[in-house]
């Protein structure tokens, strides 16, 4: 049997296809999948009918097979008419199927789907359920269990994922070596306690874990935050065995590009900046951490250092998560920077081979000093003169896989310096878990002048008077985005809510050029439309939550959220931050399913009143209580599958004492390394950093 450290490939009945999959999850050890956690529990006891179904959410039923046809087109579907025992319809709509799949529904049939029941003109239906067929309808039982709900991605089903981390938690009970965690840690085991988030035994454990008040999820949670704590401090203790360049004059640097902008720099900038100075100026390797509001001007804080990291002789990369993101900082960054004598290339993958090879060039040679790039970067026909600055721009969207890479193009002896920057808001209680190895400057200050976003939560039950609301504004000449949040675990169901949207909102404002971005689009396309909308080609951007992060579009000025009840805080702050940027007051329409839950309303009145960052993230906190979904990654910030830094919190002074007395105790270091390679990944790389 396969040990746990083997990649998912060594799996029976796991293929290179599914295994890029399963990357995509973070999952590439069979480790990966024993620690790849229910985000909840679903009761599979009971079977519902019809009459009970409630839009969006999730139902079992028992149904008659009436009638299944496919339609073919360029969105072919199969689809099958189904009925209850009560004769209530029902609709099953399938976009990947095969053709076998499709003989299988004979009418007459019973089967057992599962899945989110969405109401729709022509009746209720369900998307891809997950299903089960029966001789008859009076042959179909319940599942009978409680069944886990994984993250999924595309391609990959739950019960397919319900298999995998099976067969992986056998491997687990014959590799108990990989287990092995302190004696300090009591009982139960890591791996009883990991078999039990999997598969809890009855209601009362799911309800306990879900509620992140279960026993072995709190062991868990401790055995965690002590591999963060053990692997920051050996990170920390190994940084310091390398040089990075010692670069003067940021200040200097500051004044002088203080000139150059058409506005002053706010209190927080000069004092970030100054931080920044200080770290730069000794030979040891920064890796600092700004975070700051959307809005809050980071990128002239980068250009400040970027602007004394080329005066001291050294190049500068920097890091943008999407090429329409590093086409934006090129051209801000020539703009401030070309004209006191620093040249700024763009690298993507979008270019052109000799576009590309040029600005290599001219890179290798040190005849420019700031490269903006995406992933192009860090490729490995990318090579730098004197790469002495590395800044990555809204980090949460880079693993540390890319980080580097990048790192490693300096020269051998020598560490470049590291500025991290984001917006998500971290409150201090969690920058102290997640952030402990990065030093941490915040930016708490907007420029001035900024009207705040008027918002508002309005039922969807009002959708024309938001609409009339959007033709007006459009016809001032305005833009607008237009936001369907993600159904859970389907990005499927969420990219055709978005067709659907665009295409009602099309026969609503026929006369209105709507552009459309979602997740299943292919990444040029993507881009291609967001493109348009920032050239004002288009006036709506009807999207899933994947618009762009720090694309700036100040004459979009509405921003509509469907279903805004289903998305935290800090996600409705970023997504509100799109709005707002230029000069003209703007709108964000919350639209709610009614009814509203005491908390729900609660958290959309937080968004009505609340515009800073900052507060908005310690609200949050502070209305997350029991009950909060155990999987939920809120905060996007540190990789911790279990332990909930806020949740806790309370674990975290014991977990450092104990990890200061391992690592003083050299019988422990094996057993230690073990420890963070479970939780944290491959401590070799990550202690170089
Ligand atoms: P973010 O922190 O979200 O990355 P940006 O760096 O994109 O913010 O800045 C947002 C906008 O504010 C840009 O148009 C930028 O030029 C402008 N800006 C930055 N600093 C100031 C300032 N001190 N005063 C006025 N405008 C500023
Ligand atoms: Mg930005």
């Amino acid at each position: 049997m396969a040990t746990l450290d083997a990649a998912v490939v060594e799996l029976p009945g796991v293929g290179k296809a599914l295994a890029d999959k399963l990357a995509s999850l973070g999952v590439e050890r069979i480790a990966d999948l024993v620690l790849h956690l229910p985000l909840r529990y679903e009761d599979r006891s009971r079977l519902q009918r019809v009459v009970m179904l409630r839009h969006n959410a999730t139902a079992q039923l028992a149904l008659r097979v009436l009638d299944a046809d496919t339609r073919p087109g360029p969105r072919r579907q199969l689809r099958v008419q189904c009925e209850d025992a009560e004769g209530q319809a029902l609709l099953l709509r399938f976009f990947h199927f095969r053709n076998t799949q499709t003989s299988g529904f004979r009418p007459g049939a019973g089967v057992r789907v599962f899945g989110t029941a969405r109401a729709t003109p022509a009746g209720w239906e369900m998307v891809h359920p997950e299903y089960r067929l029966f001789p008859a309808l009076d042959a179909v039982r319940a599942e009978g269990v409680l069944a886990p709900v994984y993250p999924l991605t595309a391609g990959i089903t739950q019960a397919r994922i319900r298999t995998l981390v099976d067969k992986a938690l056998s491997c687990a009970a014959s590799d108990p070596r990989w287990a092995e965690s302190p004696s300090a840690l009591a009982a139960p085991s890591t791996l009883e306690a990991l078999q039990c988030l999997h598969q809890p035994r009855n209601a009362d454990e799911a309800a306990a874990m879900e509620a992140g008040q279960h026993p072995a999820q709190r062991r868990l949670a401790k055995e965690e935050l002590l591999a963060h704590q053990l692997s920051l401090r050996m990170v920390k203790q190994r940084a310091r065995q390398y040089r990075a360049p010692a670069i003067e004059g940021v200040r200097q640097a500051r004044l002088v590009l203080a000139e150059r902008l058409g506005f002053a720099l706010t209190g927080a900038q000069e004092r970030v900046i100054d931080e920044i100075g200080k770290d730069l100026a000794s030979a040891q390797p920064m890796v600092r951490l700004v975070q700051g509001d959307v809005g809050s001007g980071k990128t002239v804080v980068a250009a400040a250092a970027m602007l004394a990291a080329a005066r001291a002789g050294w190049q500068s990369a920097m890091m943008a998560p999407t090429e329409l993101l590093a086409e934006q900082h090129a051209r801000t960054l020539a703009d401030w920077l070309a004209p006191l004598g620093v040249n700024v290339v763009l690298l993507t993958g979008r270019q052109s081979k000799a576009e590309r090879s040029d600005s290599q060039s001219r890179l290798a040679g040190g005849q420019v000093q700031v490269a903006v790039g995406t992933h192009a970067l860090f490729q490995s026909d990318t090579a730098f003169h004197a790469l002495g600055l590395v800044v990555v721009d809204e980090q949460h969207r880079f693993g540390v896989r890319q980080r580097l890479a990048l790192r490693d193009k300096a020269a051998p002896d020598c560490r470049p310096h590291q500025l991290v920057m984001t917006a998500t808001p971290i409150p201090r209680t969690l920058a102290q878990t997640a952030y402990a190895d990065l030093d941490l400057s915040v930016i708490d200050e907007l420029p001035p002048g900024r009207t705040p976003v008027v918002t508002a939560a309005v039922s969807n039950t009002r959708r024309e008077a938001v609409v009339e609301r959007l033709r007006e504004a459009l016809a001032h000449g305005r833009q607008a985005y237009w936001v369907c949040t993600l159904i859970e675990d389907s990005e499927q169901l969420a990219a055709q809510a978005a067709e659907e949207a665009a295409e009602l909102l099309q026969a609503s404002l026929p006369a209105v050029r709507i552009g459309l971005a979602h997740g299943r689009m292919k990444a040029n396309e993507k881009q291609a439309v967001m493109r348009a909308f920032k050239a004002g080609e288009l006036q709506v951007l009807v999207a899933t939550t994947v618009i762009e992060v720090g694309v700036d579009v100040p004459n979009a000025s509405i921003m509509v959220i469907e279903n805004a009840e289903r998305l935290g805080l800090s996600q409705l702050h970023q997504l509100r931050g799109r709005v707002g940027r230029g000069h003209t007051e703007s709108q964000c329409l919350l639209m709610y399913q009614p009814p509203l839950g005491e908390a729900t309303r609660e958290r959309l009145d937080v968004m009505r009143r609340t515009h800073s960052g900052f507060d908005i993230a310690e609200k949050d906190l502070a209305l997350r209580g029991p009950g909060e979904l155990l999987g939920r990654r809120q905060t996007g910030v540190v990789g911790l599958k279990v332990a909930d830094p806020v949740r806790d919190a309370d674990l975290l002074p014991e977990m450092i004492t104990l990890a200061e007395a391992l690592l003083a105790n050299d019988a422990e270091q094996a057993m230690i390394h073990r420890l963070v390679a479970r939780w944290v990944g491959d401590v070799q790389r990550y202690g170089q950093v």
